[in-house]
């Protein structure tokens, strides 16, 4: 009789590891990068700042107007009926009134122009009548409206970006309205990649048939684009055949150059026997068996000083294994504040029902839009193997389900990771 040996396809296994224990592995694992560097503001853009920010300046740096009318004093405001002023000039941003605002007087005034000295009010075009030098106002405005206090949004001296913070465009914005044109960043990352697999036909040579049982090289592109969207720098070493001397030779050049060395392919039962005892030989790495699908089967661990991971073979499974554990990894080495290290997850209701074992998380592919009644739901993309890259491309989420839970109906909540946001 045939001795059944654990699989994927197993509903639940006991001893498979579980994804948040697997996360707080690798976060004990890996090292915070120290170096540091100082590049202009533009390139700061991805990056992640090694030292908090202090502002040198008030922002705003002058008292100014928040609105487009007349600066007057607040003792001018009629308690009921009108008052009448005089218009004595004007003020506009980067051109300010440089006399004295008097009782009886108001200045034109534009937004962010400087409050002339003695106005302390802005009633707002609106709400009075110019008719030449003479001005009209009522007592609808409240005393000290419209008006933008020096240092109200920041401080100087205060801090205003610590470090850890990943840079934004609203980052980039913030620096330089405080006149810093240098930002100290964490040095970037460098990880090399590479496919294992006999079949594995490379594009570099540009298109050709497959020969029978050959396959285009496809994991190391998603892994381009996903380390290249990560600002890191990319060491390509291409495609290793399945032989223990070249991979040994491989990940001995890897890690001799880089931070982390990725590889994807031959981890899974079968091949795993002679990459792992290539790694174990080489550095201390560990094979887990994973209570997820896709992506059961990953290395992890050290390769002399780099970090290691090596993820399975399967297409969906690299990017579900990549997001899931690599991305949070290198976040975590660049520095970059736990909160922001890990992706967002929203709670959703599925309008598809979905297939699901007990016992193993499970990363769905889904497809997030608003329903009729305006409420943002999901649906699956379909067919869910490993191999199926297509629902990669069709799916604007992954579909997050807990070991905990069976199959989902259609109607019941899940969490969802959306692969857009605002970047
Ligand atoms: P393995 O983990 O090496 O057994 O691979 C599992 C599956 O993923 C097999 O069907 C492989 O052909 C496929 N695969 C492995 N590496 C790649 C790659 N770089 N590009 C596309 N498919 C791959
Ligand atoms: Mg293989």
């Amino acid at each position: 009789m045939i001795e059944k040996q654990p699989s994927c396809a197993d509903d639940k296994e006991p001893g498979l590891l579980p994804v948040s224990e697997a996360l707080q592995r690798i976060y004990r694992l890996v090292p915070r990068i120290q170096e540091a560097e100082s590049v202009p503001l533009r390139e700061a853009l991805g990056r992640v700042l090694a030292a908090d920010v202090a502002s040198r300046i008030d922002v705003p740096g002058y008292t100014n107007s928040a609105m487009d009318g007349y600066a007057i004093c607040s003792a001018d405001l009629p308690a009921e009926g009108e008052a009448s002023l005089t218009i004595t000039g004007s003020a506009f941003a980067g051109r300010p009134f440089d006399g004295q605002v008097g009782q009886g007087e108001a200045v034109r005034i534009m937004t962010g122009a400087v409050m002339p000295d003695g106005a302390d009010t802005v009633v707002i075009q609106e709400r009075c009548e110019a008719d030449g030098d003479m001005l009209r106002i009522d007592g609808s405005t409240a005393p000290a409206a419209n008006v933008r206090y020096a240092g109200e949004d920041v401080r100087k001296g205060e801090t205003i970006l610590e470090a850890g913070e990943l840079l934004m465009p609203a980052h980039l914005g913030m620096l330089a309205s405080l006149g810093v044109s240098e930002v100290k960043v964490t040095r970037r990352l460098k990880v090399a990649f590479m496919s294992t697999g006999d079949e594995l036909l490379p594009l570099d040579g540009g298109f050709r048939e497959p020969a029978r049982g050959e396959i285009f090289d496809s994991n190391r592109y998603s892994i381009y684009g996903m380390l290249s969207r990560l600002g890191v720098e990319v060491i390509d070493l291409g495609v290793v055949r399945d032989e223990p001397g070249l991979i040994g030779d491989a990940f001995q050049r890897a890690a001799a150059q880089a931070d982390v060395v990725i590889s994807s392919g031959g981890v899974s039962v079968g091949e795993a026997d002679f990459v792992s005892d290539i790694l174990h030989r080489m550095g201390d790495v560990a094979f887990w068996k994973l209570a997820m699908r896709p992506g059961r089967p990953l290395a992890c661990g050290k390769l002399g000083d780099a970090v290691f991971f090596g993820l399975p073979g399967n297409p969906v499974a690299v990017m579900v294994a990549f997001y899931e554990f690599v991305q949070p990894a290198l976040r975590t080495m660049s520095g970059v504040r736990h909160s922001q290290s890990t992706p967002p997850r929203f709670r959703v209701r599925s309008t598809s029902e979905l297939r699901k074992s007990e016992g193993r998380t499970e990363f769905q592919r889904g497809i997030l839009y608003t329903d009729e009644s305006g409420e943002t739901v999901v649906r699956s993309t379909g067919k869910q193997g490993a191999g199926r890259l297509s629902s990669m491309c069709s799916a604007n989420c992954i579909i997050v389900i807990d070991p905990g839970r069976g199959n989902i109906q259609a109607g019941e909540y899940v969490e969802v990771q959306p692969f857009h946001g605002l970047v």
